[in-house]
């Protein structure tokens, strides 16, 4: 059997998958079983932050795997540790929990929050409030934090503690703080999968300062945002934020699993002996190419990110079919005349790869691609247009 027919007949039916199957990649570049190459702007949905199989990253991972491949969180090991250093030195965070995704990181943000908030003042303090429109995972909790009902749907009931303030609304979040029982406010920096919406300054700066007053948990989750993805390490640094809790994922070790929970001056001792645990969590393979990942992601290269999505903007700004760009950095959303499923297919005919978040095409490339490439598939995107 060829292995879509493979795949339809043992995989479970949960991806509208494009009719494509992926062989080999280099960079920014990939094939298909038929040799079609395709220029990738969309890294795995912003995992591949340095393209498919990059050099140095690969170094990283196989010196690690050389050395030893797996050991239990009842053993020291040295890649774990140093990248939490790492993290911590570049955020302001004090501590930081490794797990497997973005869904198992922002389960470990609402168990601190939780913590934090039942030690501190007692039971019943606990909800969290997210905002409409926002995406933090699949598991049942994390769905319930997210806030669009069509993932909802079938899944009821979901965990309890969970309430919905509009973004970019400031006095929707205080109604909901004004119910009570608020121990934290969870939100993306840049709303990812509810359409590359990038939140105000003023309504983000506006959060901050009541979280501040109230004792209220800030968590940013930075899943998709993060790892220099919106031209900072983290997106909330484009901003005048001190989250309390930053929670990440797919870029964070270029193209293997791995999330990580950073947690703040507040929060650093909440999680105590066995509140917590992952089996898998800070693989050493998975930290020694967070490492290599992270220590790229310098002044210099974010200034190309920044760089490249003002390139991106500018060309696509005036370019014929579309109604508006929004984003930050190199995670970038397109409302486009044209249906954008439309539009992804042709790109896709004509050998550039793109994803879609809502009716948008959204446009995550790797951070390192060559400037010749990005002109090469803006060119095609524009006549898709
Ligand atoms: C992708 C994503 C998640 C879920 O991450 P998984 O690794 O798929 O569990 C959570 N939050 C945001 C903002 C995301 O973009």
């Amino acid at each position: 059997m060829d292995t879509i027919s493979l795949d339809k007949k043992y995989i479970a039916n949960t991806y509208a998958r494009f009719p494509v199957e992926i062989v080999k990649g280099k960079g920014s570049l990939c094939y298909d079983e038929t040799g079609k190459e395709y220029i990738d702007l969309a890294t795995g949905i912003a995992v591949n932050t340095f393209g498919f199989s990059d050099e140095e990253w690969k170094s990283a991972v196989i010196a690690q795997l050389n050395a030893f491949s797996h050991t239990s969180n009842l053993y020291f090991t040295r890649p774990c540790a140093r990248l939490a250093q790492i993290l911590c030195d570049r955020t302001g965070m004090k501590k930081v929990f490794f797990s497997n995704s973005g869904a198992e990181a922002n389960e470990c943000a609402i168990k601190v929050a939780r913590k934090y908030s039942e030690d501190k003042y007692g039971f019943g303090r606990h909800v969290i409030i997210t905002l409409k429109n926002s995406f933090h995972g699949r598991t049942i909790t994390t769905l319930s934090a997210t806030g669009q009902d069509v993932f909802h749907t079938n899944f009821l009931p979901l965990t309890e503690g969970f309430r919905y303030a509009t973004a970019n609304d400031i006095d929707s979040v205080k109604e909901q703080i004004a119910l009570g029982g608020v121990c934290a406010i969870m939100l993306e920096v840049v709303q990812g999968e509810g359409g590359v919406m990038p939140l105000d300054k003023k309504f983000l700066e506006d959060v901050y300062s009541i979280c501040k007053e109230q004792d209220i948990l800030l968590i940013c989750d930075e899943v998709q945002t993060g790892n220099g993805r919106c031209g900072k390490l983290y997106a909330y640094q484009n901003y005048e934020i001190l989250p309390d809790i930053v929670s990440t994922a797919k870029g964070l070790a270029g193209g293997l699993p791995m999330g990580a929970t950073m947690l703040g001056e507040k929060v650093e001792n909440t999680l105590t002996i066995s509140s917590h645990g992952s089996t898998f969590g800070g693989n050493p393979v998975c930290a020694a190419g967070a490492i290599s990942v992270i220590e790229r992601i310098d002044d210099k290269l974010l200034q190309e990110v920044n760089e490249k999505s003002q390139f991106i903007i500018n060309k696509l700004k005036n370019a014929k079919g579309v109604k508006s760009v929004s984003g930050l950095g190199l995670m970038l959303g397109i409302e486009t005349e044209k249906d954008a499923s439309e539009v992804i297919k042709a790109c896709q005919d004509n050998g550039v790869l793109v994803i879609k978040a809502k009716n948008k095409v959204r446009l995550l490339p790797a951070l390192n691609i060559p400037i010749s490439l990005l002109e090469k598939a803006i060119d095609v995107l524009i006549s898709a247009l």
